[in-house]
C-alpha cells in the first residue's frame, strides 16, 4: 500500500509517499512560496534532486504538480495517481473532540473549521491543504493525524489551568499540547528498546519549536506546552513559560498592543532574544563557543529550564526509566544533553561522555553510562511515517 503524507502550511506544502509493504520513502518534497510565486523540491533516493520554478496561485496548484511529478515517466515512482491508497493530513490541532487519528469526512472538517480560532496559524492552511487534496484525490480517505491527540488522555488536573473555570468552559482554555506525533513516535520506540510497555518515559523535543512530555504505559500524563506552542522550554524565537503579568507589564510599558506583544513573545524571544545571534543553535553554539556573554547565557537558560522539566516529571511519574532527546537539536547537540543530564546520577541518570560525544549522527544511540539505572537515549523522530501509519491502520 502506498500513503501520501501530507503537511500544509500557509505557503509551504511538504509531501512523502511511503511504500507501507516495505516502509520506504519513495520520494518526498517541499512545494514553498504558494500564493507567491512557486518553488518545488522533489527528491527520491538514489537521484539528483529536481527543483523547478512552478506557478503555486493556491494548495490545489501545488498539489497537482506534486501528483504529477510523483507520476512522471522521469522523474516519477508510481504509474498512476490510483496507487496512492490514502492521504495522511498532517494537523497540529484536534481541539478536544478529534481525540485520535480519524478518517476526515464531512463532519470532521466542520469541526476543524469550527476550532481555527484555537489555531490561527496552522489551522486554516492545513485546511485548505486537506480541501484541495479531497478535489484532487476524491476517491481515496484523507485521514488526519493531530499533534494534540497524543494528550487526550492527560487528567483533568494536568489540562486545567488555575484561572476561573467557566472561561475554560466558555473558550476551551486548556493545555492542549503540541508535537505529540514526534513524542508518541520516540516514546514507543523506546519503549520497544527497553522491552516494556508500561515504562515511563521522558522525551525531549528539542528543535526551532521545543517540548517535553512524560509518558507512562504509551501514555502521555503532561507535556510542556500548553494553549500554545508558546509555553514551556524556551524556543529558537519564543520564550516559553514566563510569568503571565510579563506580557501586561510590557503592554503598559512599551504601549504594545495585544498583537505586538505576541510577536514579541513569538518572533523576538527565546535563543534570539537573550543571544542577539539569532535562533539557530549552532550559530549560538558558536557564538558561546568564541566568548560571548549573551549567546552562553541563552544555552545555560535553555539547559535549565528543560532540566527543571525533567526533574517536575520524574516527581510526577514517581521515576523514570529512560529520557529520550530528539529533533534538530536533542538529536545533534551533543553538549546540551550531556548539561542537562549531569548532575543527576542521584536519580540513576548518567550519560556515557565518550559514546555520547562519538555515537553517529542521525540514528538511534543508547548514551547510557555504564551502571546507571535511567537509559538516556538519542532517537530520530520521524513524525512522517507515524501519520502514514496511521493512515495506513485506519485504511486498511
Ligand atoms: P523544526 O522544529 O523546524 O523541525 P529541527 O528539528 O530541524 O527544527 O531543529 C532545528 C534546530 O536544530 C536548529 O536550532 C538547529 O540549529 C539545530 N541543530 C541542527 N544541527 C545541530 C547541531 N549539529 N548542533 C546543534 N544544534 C543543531
Amino acid at each position: 500500500m502506498k500513503i501520501l503524507v501530507v503537511n500544509a502550511g500557509s505557503s509551504s506544502l511538504k509531501y512523502q509517499l511511503f511504500d507501507m509493504t516495505t516502509n520506504e520513502v519513495l520520494a518526498k518534497g517541499l512545494c514553498e512560496r504558494i500564493g507567491i510565486d512557486g518553488i518545488i523540491t522533489h527528491k527520491r533516493p538514489s537521484n539528483p534532486d529536481y527543483k523547478a520554478n512552478v506557478a503555486f496561485p493556491d494548495h490545489k496548484a501545488a498539489i497537482e504538480c506534486v501528483l504529477a511529478l510523483l507520476t512522471d515517466k522521469e522523474k516519477g515512482v508510481i504509474a498512476d495517481v490510483s496507487e496512492i491508497s490514502a492521504v495522511g493530513h498532517r494537523f497540529a490541532h484536534g481541539g478536544e473532540k478529534l481525540t485520535k487519528s480519524a478518517i476526515l469526512g464531512d463532519q470532521e472538517l466542520e469541526y476543524l473549521e469550527s476550532i481555527v480560532g484555537l489555531n490561527p496559524l496552522h489551522g486554516p492552511p492545513a485546511i485548505s491543504g486537506l480541501k484541495a487534496c479531497k478535489e484532487v484525490m476524491p476517491s481515496v480517505n484523507h485521514v488526519g493525524v493531530f499533534d494534540t491527540s497524543y494528550y487526550s488522555g492527560m487528567e483533568d488536573y494536568a489540562y486545567i489551568y488555575p484561572i476561573p473555570y467557566e472561561l475554560y468552559e466558555k473558550h476551551k482554555i486548556r493545555r492542549y499540547g503540541f508535537h505529540g506525533t514526534s513524542h508518541r513516535y520516540v516514546a514507543a520506540k523506546a519503549a520497544e528498546y527497553l522491552g516494556n510497555k508500561d515504562a515511563k518515559i521522558i522525551t525531549c523535543h528539542l528543535g526551532n519549536g521545543s517540548s517535553i512530555t512524560a509518558t507512562v504505559n504509551g501514555k502521555a500524563v503532561d507535556t510542556s506546552m500548553g494553549f500554545t506552542p508558546q509555553d514551556g522550554v524556551p524556543m529558537g524565537t519564543r520564550s516559553g513559560a514566563i510569568d503571565p503579568t510579563v506580557v501586561t507589564f510590557l503592554q503598559k510599558a512599551e504601549g504594545l498592543t495585544a498583537a505586538e506583544a505576541d510577536n514579541l513573545l513569538n518572533k523576538q524571544s527565546g535563543l534570539a532574544g537573550i543571544s542577539g545571534f539569532g535562533s539557530d543553535c549552532r550559530d549560538i553554539r558558536d557564538a558561546a563557543a568564541a566568548g560571548n556573554y549573551r549567546a552562553q547565557l541563552a544555552m545555560k537558560i535553555l539547559c535549565h529550564n528543560i532540566k527543571k522539566i525533567v526533574g517536575s516529571y520524574i516527581a510526577e511519574m514517581n521515576g523514570v526509566d529512560a529520557i529520550v532527546f530528539t529533533a534538530g537539536i536533542g538529536e545533534n547537540d551533543r553538549d546540551l544533553r550531556e548539561e542537562v543530564c549531569k548532575d543527576m546520577s542521584f536519580l540513576g541518570i548518567e550519560v556515557d561522555a565518550q559514546i555520547n560525544q562519538t555515537c553517529p549522527r542521525g540514528e538511534f544511540a543508547d548514551v547510557t553510562a555504564k551502571g546507571a539505572k535511567v537509559k538516556t537515549l538519542v532517537i530520530p523522530t520521524n513524525e512522517e511515517y507515524m501519520i502514514a501509519l496511521d493512515t495506513l491502520n485506519l485504511t486498511k
